[in-house]
Protein backbone atom coordinates (compact mmCIF):
# COMPACT_ATOMS: atom_id res chain seq x y z
CA UNK A 1 0.00 0.00 0.00
CA UNK A 2 2.71 2.40 0.61
CA UNK A 3 5.39 1.28 -1.67
CA UNK A 4 5.35 4.84 -3.35
CA UNK A 5 5.16 6.97 0.00
CA UNK A 6 6.30 10.35 -0.59
CA UNK A 7 6.93 9.86 -4.06
CA UNK A 8 5.22 12.44 -7.06
CA UNK A 9 4.01 11.58 -10.13
CA UNK A 10 2.24 12.98 -13.40
CA UNK A 11 0.05 10.87 -15.57
CA UNK A 12 -0.62 12.52 -19.24
CA UNK A 13 -3.95 12.31 -20.04
CA UNK A 14 -5.43 10.66 -17.33
CA UNK A 15 -9.02 12.21 -16.63
CA UNK A 16 -10.10 8.66 -18.56
CA UNK A 17 -9.09 5.10 -19.46
CA UNK A 18 -5.87 3.89 -19.00
CA UNK A 19 -4.36 6.88 -17.53
CA UNK A 20 -7.26 6.98 -14.81
CA UNK A 21 -6.78 3.62 -14.30
CA UNK A 22 -2.83 4.15 -13.57
CA UNK A 23 -3.82 7.55 -11.19
CA UNK A 24 -5.86 5.05 -9.30
CA UNK A 25 -3.38 2.39 -8.87
CA UNK A 26 -0.30 4.93 -8.48
CA UNK A 27 -2.91 6.30 -5.47
CA UNK A 28 -3.50 2.70 -3.95
CA UNK A 29 -0.05 2.40 -3.90
CA UNK A 30 0.96 5.56 -1.68
CA UNK A 31 2.12 8.22 -4.22
CA UNK A 32 0.97 11.59 -4.53
CA UNK A 33 -0.30 12.24 -8.46
CA UNK A 34 -1.32 14.86 -10.67
CA UNK A 35 -3.90 14.20 -12.86
CA UNK A 36 -3.20 16.11 -16.41
CA UNK A 37 -5.76 16.60 -19.17
CA UNK A 38 -6.93 18.46 -21.87
CA UNK A 39 -10.33 19.72 -19.95
CA UNK A 40 -10.17 21.40 -16.67
CA UNK A 41 -14.41 19.61 -16.37
CA UNK A 42 -13.17 16.37 -16.61
CA UNK A 43 -10.04 16.54 -14.53
CA UNK A 44 -12.27 17.87 -11.92
CA UNK A 45 -15.05 15.48 -12.42
CA UNK A 46 -12.48 12.71 -12.42
CA UNK A 47 -11.08 13.56 -9.38
CA UNK A 48 -14.25 14.57 -7.38
CA UNK A 49 -15.13 10.97 -8.44
CA UNK A 50 -11.91 9.41 -6.67
CA UNK A 51 -12.29 10.69 -3.72
CA UNK A 52 -15.65 9.69 -2.92
CA UNK A 53 -14.42 6.58 -3.41
CA UNK A 54 -11.31 6.38 -1.40
CA UNK A 55 -10.63 9.60 0.06
CA UNK A 56 -7.15 10.70 -1.53
CA UNK A 57 -7.77 14.56 -1.27
CA UNK A 58 -4.53 15.51 0.01
CA UNK A 59 -2.32 13.27 -2.33
CA UNK A 60 -4.59 13.66 -5.45
CA UNK A 61 -4.00 17.18 -7.81
CA UNK A 62 -5.08 18.14 -10.94
CA UNK A 63 -3.18 20.08 -13.97
CA UNK A 64 -4.82 21.14 -16.94
CA UNK A 65 -2.76 21.64 -20.59
CA UNK A 66 -1.89 19.75 -23.83
CA UNK A 67 1.33 18.11 -23.36
CA UNK A 68 2.00 18.71 -26.96
CA UNK A 69 3.24 21.76 -26.60
CA UNK A 70 6.20 23.49 -25.57
CA UNK A 71 5.07 26.42 -23.50
CA UNK A 72 2.59 24.63 -21.48
CA UNK A 73 4.56 21.92 -20.30
CA UNK A 74 7.07 23.71 -19.17
CA UNK A 75 5.23 25.48 -16.75
CA UNK A 76 3.43 22.42 -15.55
CA UNK A 77 6.60 20.34 -14.97
CA UNK A 78 7.39 24.02 -13.03
CA UNK A 79 4.28 23.93 -10.99
CA UNK A 80 4.74 20.46 -9.42
CA UNK A 81 7.83 21.54 -9.00
CA UNK A 82 7.61 24.18 -6.93
CA UNK A 83 4.75 22.50 -4.99
CA UNK A 84 6.63 19.11 -3.85
CA UNK A 85 10.68 19.91 -5.26
CA UNK A 86 10.71 16.37 -6.40
CA UNK A 87 8.93 14.51 -9.73
CA UNK A 88 9.51 10.77 -9.16
CA UNK A 89 7.64 9.07 -11.84
CA UNK A 90 6.29 10.59 -15.21
CA UNK A 91 3.66 8.44 -17.30
CA UNK A 92 3.55 9.29 -21.08
CA UNK A 93 0.07 8.23 -21.96
CA UNK A 94 -1.84 11.11 -23.75
CA UNK A 95 -2.56 9.70 -27.15
CA UNK A 96 -4.84 9.89 -30.22
CA UNK A 97 -5.92 8.10 -32.90
CA UNK A 98 -6.87 10.15 -36.75
CA UNK A 99 -6.98 6.49 -38.42
CA UNK A 100 -7.36 6.27 -42.45
CA UNK A 101 -5.40 4.66 -45.15
CA UNK A 102 -2.38 5.98 -46.23
CA UNK A 103 -3.86 7.13 -49.82
CA UNK A 104 -6.22 8.96 -48.15
CA UNK A 105 -4.39 10.46 -44.63
CA UNK A 106 -3.72 13.98 -44.55
CA UNK A 107 -0.47 15.39 -43.51
CA UNK A 108 -1.93 17.69 -40.93
CA UNK A 109 -3.68 14.18 -39.33
CA UNK A 110 0.09 12.45 -39.81
CA UNK A 111 1.28 15.15 -38.15
CA UNK A 112 -0.74 16.04 -35.49
CA UNK A 113 -1.07 12.22 -34.43
CA UNK A 114 3.32 12.04 -33.96
CA UNK A 115 2.79 15.72 -32.43
CA UNK A 116 0.26 14.39 -29.29
CA UNK A 117 1.26 10.57 -29.04
CA UNK A 118 4.80 11.23 -29.47
CA UNK A 119 6.19 15.12 -29.38
CA UNK A 120 4.56 15.09 -26.08
CA UNK A 121 6.61 12.13 -24.42
CA UNK A 122 9.68 13.93 -25.53
CA UNK A 123 8.46 17.28 -24.16
CA UNK A 124 7.31 15.97 -20.52
CA UNK A 125 10.07 13.42 -20.53
CA UNK A 126 12.96 16.48 -21.25
CA UNK A 127 11.54 18.74 -18.19
CA UNK A 128 11.03 16.14 -15.70
CA UNK A 129 14.19 14.51 -16.17
CA UNK A 130 16.11 17.76 -14.86
CA UNK A 131 15.09 16.59 -11.67
CA UNK A 132 15.12 13.28 -11.60
CA UNK A 133 18.49 13.27 -13.08
CA UNK A 134 19.50 15.80 -9.94
CA UNK A 135 17.65 13.72 -7.45
CA UNK A 136 19.29 10.64 -8.92
CA UNK A 137 16.09 8.52 -9.05
CA UNK A 138 13.26 8.65 -11.46
CA UNK A 139 10.82 6.20 -13.30
CA UNK A 140 9.69 7.25 -16.90
CA UNK A 141 7.34 4.76 -18.34
CA UNK A 142 5.86 5.47 -21.97
CA UNK A 143 2.22 4.23 -22.90
CA UNK A 144 3.28 2.92 -26.44
CA UNK A 145 1.54 0.04 -28.59
CA UNK A 146 1.69 -3.52 -30.08
CA UNK A 147 1.22 -1.63 -33.39
CA UNK A 148 4.28 0.50 -32.90
CA UNK A 149 6.19 -3.31 -32.97
CA UNK A 150 3.75 -5.05 -35.85
CA UNK A 151 2.31 -2.13 -37.66
CA UNK A 152 -1.25 -1.50 -38.55
CA UNK A 153 -2.94 -0.67 -41.93
CA UNK A 154 -5.10 2.37 -41.59
CA UNK A 155 -2.63 3.17 -39.16
CA UNK A 156 0.55 4.88 -40.37
CA UNK A 157 0.38 7.62 -38.08
CA UNK A 158 -0.29 6.06 -34.68
CA UNK A 159 1.97 3.14 -35.38
CA UNK A 160 4.58 5.55 -36.73
CA UNK A 161 4.08 7.00 -33.45
CA UNK A 162 4.16 4.44 -31.10
CA UNK A 163 7.19 2.98 -32.79
CA UNK A 164 8.99 6.49 -32.05
CA UNK A 165 7.97 6.18 -28.26
CA UNK A 166 10.00 3.23 -28.72
CA UNK A 167 13.07 4.59 -29.83
CA UNK A 168 12.77 7.69 -27.71
CA UNK A 169 12.52 4.72 -24.57
CA UNK A 170 15.53 3.10 -25.58
CA UNK A 171 17.80 6.03 -26.03
CA UNK A 172 16.73 8.01 -22.85
CA UNK A 173 17.29 4.32 -21.44
CA UNK A 174 20.69 4.68 -22.57
CA UNK A 175 21.14 8.42 -21.66
CA UNK A 176 19.70 8.40 -17.73
CA UNK A 177 20.71 5.26 -16.59
CA UNK A 178 23.68 6.10 -14.75
CA UNK A 179 21.73 8.71 -12.79
CA UNK A 180 19.04 6.76 -11.31
CA UNK A 181 16.63 6.81 -13.84
CA UNK A 182 14.69 4.05 -15.73
CA UNK A 183 12.85 4.18 -18.82
CA UNK A 184 10.75 1.82 -19.72
CA UNK A 185 7.43 1.12 -22.82
CA UNK A 186 4.26 -0.56 -22.40
CA UNK A 187 3.27 -1.75 -25.65
CA UNK A 188 -0.98 -2.66 -25.06
CA UNK A 189 -2.83 -5.04 -27.28
CA UNK A 190 -6.32 -4.10 -27.44
CA UNK A 191 -7.80 -2.33 -24.39
CA UNK A 192 -11.39 -1.85 -23.66
CA UNK A 193 -11.09 2.32 -23.33
CA UNK A 194 -13.55 5.08 -25.50
CA UNK A 195 -10.17 4.68 -28.19
CA UNK A 196 -11.40 1.48 -28.78
CA UNK A 197 -15.20 2.10 -28.13
CA UNK A 198 -16.22 2.99 -31.58
CA UNK A 199 -14.41 -0.33 -33.07
CA UNK A 200 -17.50 -1.85 -35.40
CA UNK A 201 -18.48 -5.70 -33.93
CA UNK A 202 -16.30 -7.78 -36.98
CA UNK A 203 -12.99 -5.46 -36.47
CA UNK A 204 -13.60 -6.69 -32.39
CA UNK A 205 -14.09 -10.20 -33.52
CA UNK A 206 -10.90 -9.94 -35.45
CA UNK A 207 -9.13 -8.22 -32.73
CA UNK A 208 -10.46 -11.51 -30.37
CA UNK A 209 -9.46 -13.58 -32.65
CA UNK A 210 -5.67 -13.33 -32.44
CA UNK A 211 -5.32 -12.84 -28.81
CA UNK A 212 -4.61 -15.71 -27.02
CA UNK A 213 -5.91 -15.11 -24.23
CA UNK A 214 -9.19 -14.77 -25.46
CA UNK A 215 -10.43 -10.99 -24.11
CA UNK A 216 -9.89 -7.78 -24.59
CA UNK A 217 -7.56 -6.22 -22.10
CA UNK A 218 -8.80 -3.84 -19.44
CA UNK A 219 -7.94 -0.48 -17.90
CA UNK A 220 -6.32 -2.05 -14.93
CA UNK A 221 -4.11 -4.70 -16.90
CA UNK A 222 -2.02 -1.88 -18.30
CA UNK A 223 -2.08 0.00 -14.84
CA UNK A 224 -0.60 -3.06 -12.72
CA UNK A 225 2.36 -3.51 -15.00
CA UNK A 226 2.80 0.72 -14.30
CA UNK A 227 2.78 -0.45 -10.41
CA UNK A 228 4.96 -2.99 -11.16
CA UNK A 229 7.76 -0.71 -13.08
CA UNK A 230 7.25 2.09 -10.44
CA UNK A 231 8.37 -0.70 -7.68
CA UNK A 232 11.78 -1.59 -6.16
CA UNK A 233 11.56 -4.83 -7.55
CA UNK A 234 11.52 -3.58 -10.92
CA UNK A 235 14.89 -1.15 -9.77
CA UNK A 236 17.03 -3.50 -12.62
CA UNK A 237 15.13 -3.22 -16.00
CA UNK A 238 15.57 -0.39 -18.22
CA UNK A 239 15.40 0.63 -21.95
CA UNK A 240 12.23 -2.56 -22.03
CA UNK A 241 9.02 -2.69 -23.92
CA UNK A 242 6.67 -4.97 -22.12
CA UNK A 243 3.86 -5.88 -23.60
CA UNK A 244 0.58 -6.00 -22.28
CA UNK A 245 -1.67 -7.69 -25.14
CA UNK A 246 -2.91 -11.14 -23.77
CA UNK A 247 0.13 -12.63 -25.71
CA UNK A 248 -1.30 -11.02 -29.18
CA UNK A 249 2.21 -10.10 -30.26
CA UNK A 250 5.08 -12.54 -29.47
P1 LIG B 1 -8.56 7.61 -24.21
O1 LIG B 1 -9.64 6.92 -23.45
O2 LIG B 1 -8.91 8.26 -25.50
O3 LIG B 1 -7.85 8.66 -23.23
C1 LIG B 1 -6.83 9.50 -23.67
C2 LIG B 1 -6.85 10.76 -22.84
O4 LIG B 1 -5.79 11.61 -23.29
C3 LIG B 1 -8.16 11.56 -22.98
O5 LIG B 1 -8.62 11.94 -21.70
C4 LIG B 1 -7.72 12.76 -23.82
O6 LIG B 1 -8.45 13.94 -23.56
C5 LIG B 1 -6.29 12.93 -23.35
N1 LIG B 1 -5.49 13.73 -24.28
C6 LIG B 1 -5.52 13.71 -25.63
N2 LIG B 1 -4.66 14.60 -26.14
C7 LIG B 1 -4.07 15.21 -25.08
C8 LIG B 1 -3.09 16.24 -24.96
N3 LIG B 1 -2.55 16.81 -26.04
N4 LIG B 1 -2.72 16.64 -23.72
C9 LIG B 1 -3.26 16.07 -22.62
N5 LIG B 1 -4.20 15.09 -22.68
C10 LIG B 1 -4.60 14.67 -23.91
O7 LIG B 1 -7.39 6.61 -24.56
P2 LIG B 1 -6.89 5.26 -23.84
O8 LIG B 1 -7.45 4.13 -24.59
O9 LIG B 1 -7.07 5.36 -22.39
O10 LIG B 1 -5.34 5.32 -24.24
C11 LIG B 1 -4.32 5.81 -23.37
C12 LIG B 1 -2.98 5.56 -24.03
O11 LIG B 1 -2.83 4.16 -24.28
C13 LIG B 1 -2.83 6.25 -25.37
O12 LIG B 1 -1.51 6.71 -25.55
C14 LIG B 1 -3.12 5.13 -26.37
O13 LIG B 1 -2.50 5.36 -27.60
C15 LIG B 1 -2.52 3.95 -25.64
N6 LIG B 1 -3.04 2.66 -26.08
C16 LIG B 1 -4.38 2.38 -25.98
C17 LIG B 1 -4.85 1.14 -26.42
C18 LIG B 1 -6.30 0.75 -26.34
O14 LIG B 1 -6.63 -0.33 -26.84
N7 LIG B 1 -7.17 1.53 -25.73
C19 LIG B 1 -3.94 0.22 -26.97
C20 LIG B 1 -2.60 0.55 -27.05
C21 LIG B 1 -2.16 1.77 -26.60
P3 LIG B 1 -9.83 14.24 -24.38
O15 LIG B 1 -10.83 13.31 -23.78
O16 LIG B 1 -10.13 15.68 -24.08
O17 LIG B 1 -9.55 13.98 -25.81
Amino acid sequence: MNMLQNQVALVTGSARGIGRSIVERLLQDGAIVYINDLKAEDIESTIQELNEQYQFEDRLFGIEGDVSNDEIVKPMIEKILSAHNRLDILVNNAGITRDGLMMRMSVQDFELVLKVNLTSAFLCSKYASRKMLSQKYGRIINISSVVGVMGNAGQANYSSSKAGMIGLTKSLAKEFGSRGVTVNAIAPGFIETAMTHHLSEEVRNKFLESIPLRRAGTPNDVAGVVSFLCSPDAAYITGQVIHVDGGMVM
